[in-house]
């Protein structure tokens, strides 16, 4: 079990923004405040797009239910992340103190069913509370087998889900990065004219896909991507991610640690960026080419950026005629605060209020940057207070995370899922052609008419007659068939007319 100095340690993280005010560190847990995602949700959330290890959740069933597939991450091919595997602790087995026991028997499981490169063990409240000694278990299931078993020491109890994220970050650099070089670069993919770089993302996680949109921009400049940690990641990349020569911390707050501890052992360079939008895309690629301080890499880059933004501004256009000046609240976390509100500003959508709940100082300040200083930020994210943002806002789109896809919908306000849970990539430059697609046909569908609509049953008057026969949609269809709304339409007409 980790001890209060380890998780202190974890919370004073000097590279996060928080330790910049006048508080140190970030806020330590209070009671209740696991609602909404454990240190251990945290970790696994972090970790399982690490698709081809055997994730094992050691504790009750509950826990492994509440984080597996909690992501639309996707693989390219390995798909062992996708099976839940947990040690299912029963009472039984905490009176009898066999917990242990049924975790050492649950790596073998793994390890014989599915031969994995590596298997990680994820600690919860019960065993840590038990006093298990997973490093310990650990350790000599890996003498056993010869197989890399990571104990990662994620009991919900320790915090939230943001220190179970760096918990996870920790694990991966104590136990895996620096363990094996990059294989050689293939003859066939060396290119004599250019110089090919190493480098890494962190916190990148492939939802939906939307890095590959990306990915084939990195191989035309010549940036080899030893390891995205962690989406699509495989467990031999994450062991080479030391050799890099920059590092990208895609998500502010997930996993700043690894960046700031690569930087600290390996004295590998990083930075900041996003791939939502035209602007943070090319930005981004510009980074690159500007910390490796490679002439020729900041030529093909500004050519690269130049041909691709045209292309898509011209794919863009009449999507943007639509959206043009459409009003959108946003309230998502993190990076996506800033980084998403540069994207809707490049399809010409003012955004009139963000959500800051998870965003760090500095996120803070990009926001203010693109919104100005009298923009309105939104810590608190209840049904209310978002739906008089939208009523005093006149917004015309909520877009959010899905907890909160029925406030919208029960409130008959458009709604777009942003957060990992959602099925559509819009990193890059082919990204905002999926978003842009997506708020069209969102703020555009005629749903929203229909349930704005009077219900049948409160129009007063002929529709009673109307409606005791059989369902307008149950009515003969074709050319002058009479649909729902138009009967609605026409007894409102009437009713109107005296
Ligand atoms: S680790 Fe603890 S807080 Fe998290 S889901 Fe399991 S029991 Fe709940």
């Amino acid at each position: 079990m980790k001890s209060t100095k380890d998780i202190a340690a974890l919370l004073d993280e000097p590279a996060c923004e928080h330790n910049k005010k006048e508080k140190s560190g970030c806020a330590k847990p209070k009671p209740g405040a696991s609602a909404g995602g454990c240190a251990f949700d945290g970790a696994q959330i972090a970790l399982l797009p690490i698709a081809d290890v055997a994730h094992i959740v050691h504790g009750p069933i509950a826990c492994a239910g509440s984080s597996w597939d909690n992501r639309g991450t996707r693989s390219s091919g390995a798909d062992l992340y996708r099976i839940g595997m947990t040690t299912d602790l029963t009472e039984q087995d905490i009176v009898m103190g066999r917990s242990e026991k049924r975790l050492f028997h649950a790596i073998k499981q793994a390890i014989d069913t599915y031969s994995p490169p590596a298997v990680f063990i994820y600690n919860t409240c019960v065993p840590a509370l038990v006093g298990d000694d997973i490093n310990a278990v650990c350790k000599s299931a890996q003498e056993r087998w010869g197989v890399p078993v990571v104990p990662i020491d994620s009991a919900g109890f320790y915090g939230t889900k943001n220190l179970g994220n760096r918990i996870a970050g920790d694990a991966m650099v104590n136990h895996v990065i620096g363990t094996r070089d990059p294989d050689p670069l293939p003859l066939t993919v060396q290119r004599a004219e250019i110089k090919i770089h190493d480098v890494n993302l962190i916190g990148e996680y492939n939802i939906a896909g939307e890095f590959w949109h990306v990915l084939p921009l990195f191989d035309e400049l010549g940036l080899r991507i030893l390891c995205t940690l962690s989406g699509d990641a495989r467990f031999r990349e994450v062991q080479t991610m030391h050799k890099a020569e920059v590092n990208m911390m895609v998500c502010s707050k997930a996993m700043i640690n690894v960046a700031r501890k690569l930087q600290q052992k390996y004295g590998t360079p990083w930075f900041e960026g996003s791939y939502y939008g035209i602007t943070d895309t090319s930005q981004s690629l510009r980074d690159f080419a500007k910390v490796l301080n490679d002439a020729d890499l900041t030529e093909r880059t500004e050519a690269l950026i130049q041909r691709e933004e045209t292309r898509i501004r011209k794919e863009l256009e009449p999507w943007k005629a639509r959206l043009k000046g459409k009003r959108v609240l946003l309230f998502t976390g993190g990076v996506k605060s800033w980084s998403v509100i540069s994207a809707l500003q490049d399809l010409g959508m003012v955004v009139v209020a963000t959500g800051t709940k998870k965003s760090t100082e500095e996120d803070k300040a990009r926001i203010r940057e693109l919104m100005g200083e009298d923009t309105v930020m939104i810590d608190d994210g209840s049904p209310r207070a978002l739906l008089k943002i939208v009523h005093d806002y006149k917004a015309d789109i909520l877009i959010a995370g899905g907890r909160n896809m029925y406030t919208a919908l029960k409130a008959k306000v458009p709604f777009l899922d942003i957060n990992q849970e959602r099925e559509f990539g819009y990193e890059g430059y082919q990204g905002m052609l999926e978003l842009v697609r997506q708020l069209a046909l969102t703020i555009e569908s005629p749903v929203w008419e229909a349930v704005r609509a009077p219900a049948p049953w409160k129009v007063k008057n002929k529709e009673k007659s109307l409606f005791e026969s059989p369902h307008p949609n149950l009515l003969p269809q074709g050319e002058g068939a009479p649909t729902l709304n138009s009967a609605v339409s026409n007894i409102d007409e009437e009713a109107s007319n005296g």
